[in-house]
């Protein structure tokens, strides 16, 4: 008994350790074959930074072949430019910096340059850690020719588009607004309580189309930030200040508020400090009055609170408001592209869907960060954070542009 036991285990483990092995080569084999036939260029590079395995998919991108790619050091073969052309710096080549961080990155604006030809194709990178204790990294390179191609040509017809739909717009607005008017046209009440609707409808549409256009531009790098040292307290003081009107017509409470991040939120409060960043205030404007506006769009009573606040290093910009608030597992999707909160509140109330996602494009585009605080039926806080600049870094900074605004002044006089 006990021998047939013996025999019978001794037969399971040998047919065991045969079948694991037969399926670890044909996992092998399989994994061998997809590599092999995948679209998108991948590489293993071990923590030393040298490829360990390439496939065809890669040589091809980089015009190299398989013995030229083997155990050399990553970048001797990977020529990665940014968006102008130049070799990306080491401190932004998202390899290294996976290599040093052990960390998931991925990248869309690189481009990659075969040996040979030099020829530059636009790749998105996607590069994921191995989880040994000194990983490596396999790193996929998709070529995006196409797909940015596409992209462009979409934005230039959703351009075209919107810029030409937008002045009969204008002129359906205009002509609305005359036939309200009772100086210029006497309607009945049922009649305005129609033309009223059509012009609620007609600014909405104006307002889609603008931020269609604004959208394109931003997408395509069209609209570049204008950066420039300011006060930021007054300057946010000012432009929330501009929105008084809106806030009470709506029959909400305002109030603003500076102070230090230590503080409790102070809405009211102010310390007397003089705080300074870098920032387009075209692009500020635009940013603070799509959040002010989202703030009394959302609150049906209550307030709308703008703080700003600074320690050593930043400058945080709070919008507050005390409404319809926006459910958790909503607030990282505000601000993607045409994306609404979709429940009853929201549904009475129009948008576009694409004031959130703008926001963030231009605050990003001036070095800042923008997030969502809220709890659903209690209110929303927005909150930026800038890098603060020094009262001296101010001055020469303000010195500088103000003497060559001056300058091209004096050019254009003479
Ligand atoms: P919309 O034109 O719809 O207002 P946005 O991109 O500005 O588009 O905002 C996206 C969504 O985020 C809105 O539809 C709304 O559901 C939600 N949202 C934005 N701001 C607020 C706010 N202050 N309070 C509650 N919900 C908000």
């Amino acid at each position: 008994m006990s021998f047939w036991k013996k025999t019978k285990k001794v037969d399971a483990s040998s047919a065991e350790q045969s079948e694991r092995s037969e399926s670890a080569a044909s996992r092998e084999n399989l994994n061998e074959l997809v590599l092999q036939s995948i679209h998108e260029g991948v590489i293993i590079v071990g923590p030393d930074g040298n490829i360990r395995l390439a496939n065809p998919s890669f040589c091809e991108l980089t015009g190299r072949s398989l013995s030229e790619l083997n155990r050399v050091y990553y970048d001797s073969v990977i020529n990665l430019l940014d968006k102008t052309g130049n070799r990306v710096p080491e401190g932004r080549n998202p390899i290294n910096i996976a290599l040093k961080n052990k960390e998931y990155g991925e990248n869309r604006e690189l481009g990659i340059v075969a040996a040979d030809s030099n020829k530059n194709t636009p790749v998105s990178i996607i590069i994921t850690p191995t989880r040994e204790e000194k990983p490596s990294l396999v790193v996929t390179f998709r070529d995006i020719a196409q797909e940015l191609k596409e992209e462009r040509e979409r934005s230039e017809f959703i351009s075209t588009a919107s810029h030409e739909m937008r002045t009969p717009v204008a002129s359906i607005e205009g002509y609305l607004g005359l036939a309200m008017n009772p100086s210029t046209a006497t309607v009945d009440e049922r009649g305005m309580e129609y033309l009223e609707k059509a012009h609620q409808a007609s600014r909405h549409l104006g307002r889609l189309f603008q931020d269609l256009l604004d959208t394109t531009k931003l997408d395509d790098g069209q609209i570049e930030p204008r950066m420039e040292p300011v006060d930021i307290v007054a300057l946010v003081k000012s432009i929330s200040d501009g929105q008084i009107p809106n806030i009470t017509a709506k029959g909400l409470g305002y109030q603003f508020g500076s102070g230090s991040v230590d503080q409790q939120l102070s809405g009211g409060k102010h310390i007397d400090q003089l705080v300074y960043a870098s920032v387009d205030q075209d692009f500020l404007r635009e940013v603070m009055n799509n959040l002010i506006e989202n703030a009394i769009k959302y609150t049906p009573a209550g307030w709308v609170t703008v703080n700003v606040r600074a320690d050593n290093y930043n400058v945080q910009i709070i919008v507050e408001d005390t409404g319809i608030g926006v459910p958790r597992e909503e607030l990282t999707h505000i601000f993607q592209k045409f994306y609404r909160v979709d429940n009853r509140e929201t549904r009475e109330i129009g948008g576009t869907g694409l004031g959130l996602y703008l926001v963030k494009q231009r605050v990003e585009a001036m070095n800042g960060r923008i997030w969502a605080e809220s709890e659903a039926g209690k209110g929303t806080r927005f909150i930026m954070l800038f890098p603060r600049i020094s009262e001296d870094t101010y001055r020469q900074q303000r010195f500088y542009i103000d003497n060559q605004q001056a300058q091209s002044r004096e050019n254009v006089d003479f």
